[in-house]
């Protein structure tokens, strides 16, 4: 069974298992609706929709019944890794992706399954350790959804950085008021820690691969988007309603209901059928 790289502390102990709902036509199309919300509700910011949809996509969480508060509170690196799951789940078909060369700027194509790129499981302190440093010891966790909202309006990648930290640590031996600590204050070499102990905590999923240039054999870091599910299309889905309407005379909700898998059998066999009729009229 596959579980998050992260997962979440319930009563004491920590939960790593979750379930997708069964993808029909009617979830691929409210996916559509929350991906496409970005543009019409400028509120709204991506990690928010992100949230949305996973809310939408998920049967359970850490065995319980999903809700906001609970996508929100999984760390960068759990919602990323459910993001491209849901990916996996629609679809795990071979994706074909373009890339220029950084070395000698040719373009050239690579090809690969999301269920192949590789995961980073979550360090053994996951999800918050102490640190020593020169203004005592400092709590540090790894940045969850919630975080991700609060910076996302910061349009300044220096000024996130620091506001992103000031919610990631706090004064260890203050446990009643989880103490702001003065970053600013901070020398290089301790934000470095900081830094340091947080990728050791955090669970993460390939955002880039590896590819060779095919024209002078140079090495390429080509970007793997985790949140691809938000970019795709609904076009594909009408067709297919259209195709199957035009041909059982089902209607749309009755389409929309079936599941993917279920859908595509009865699209294979339309298929089918008219290759067999082609056939034999040659
Ligand atoms: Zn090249």
């Amino acid at each position: 069974m596959v579980q998050l790289p992260g997962g979440v502390y319930i009563d004491g102990s920590l939960k790593r298992d979750f379930n997708f709902k069964p993808i029909t036509g009617l979830l691929e199309l409210e996916l559509n609706e929350c991906a496409t919300q970005v543009s019409q509700h400028p509120e709204l910011t991506y990690s928010e929709q992100v949230t949305n949809v996973l809310c939408q996509a998920l049967d359970l969480l850490a065995g319980k019944k999903v809700t906001k508060k609970r996508v929100k509170e999984l760390s960068v690196g759990d919602r990323q890794f459910l993001m491209r799951h849901l990916a996996i789940h629609i679809d795990n078909a071979l994706v074909w992706m373009s890339a220029k060369c950084g070395e000698c700027s040719e373009s050239f194509d690579i090809s690969l399954r999301y269920s192949e790129l590789p995961v980073k499981p979550a360090g053994n302190k996951f999800p918050e350790t102490i640190i020593e440093t020169e203004l005592g010891k400092l709590k540090v966790r790894v940045p969850n959804g919630l975080d991700q909202e609060f910076v996302a309006t910061v349009d300044n990648d220096e000024e996130a950085t620091v506001i992103l930290l000031k919610r990631l640590v706090s004064h260890a031996a203050n446990k009643s008021t989880d103490a702001v600590v003065d970053i600013s204050s901070l020398k290089k070499e301790q934000i470095a820690l900081i830094e340091e102990a947080i990728e050791q905590m955090a669970p993460e999923v390939a955002t880039e691969v590896l590819a060779e240039c095919p024209h002078c054999d140079t090495g390429n870091r080509v970007p793997v988007n985790p949140y691809v599910c938000m970019e795709r299309s609904d076009q594909n889905l009408f067709t297919e309603v259209h195709t199957l309407a035009s041909c059982y005379h089902w209607n749309e909700h009755e389409i929309l209901a079936m599941t993917r898998r279920r859908r595509h059998i009865y699209l294979g066999l339309i298929d089918r059928g008219r290759n067999m009729a082609s056939n034999n009229n040659i």
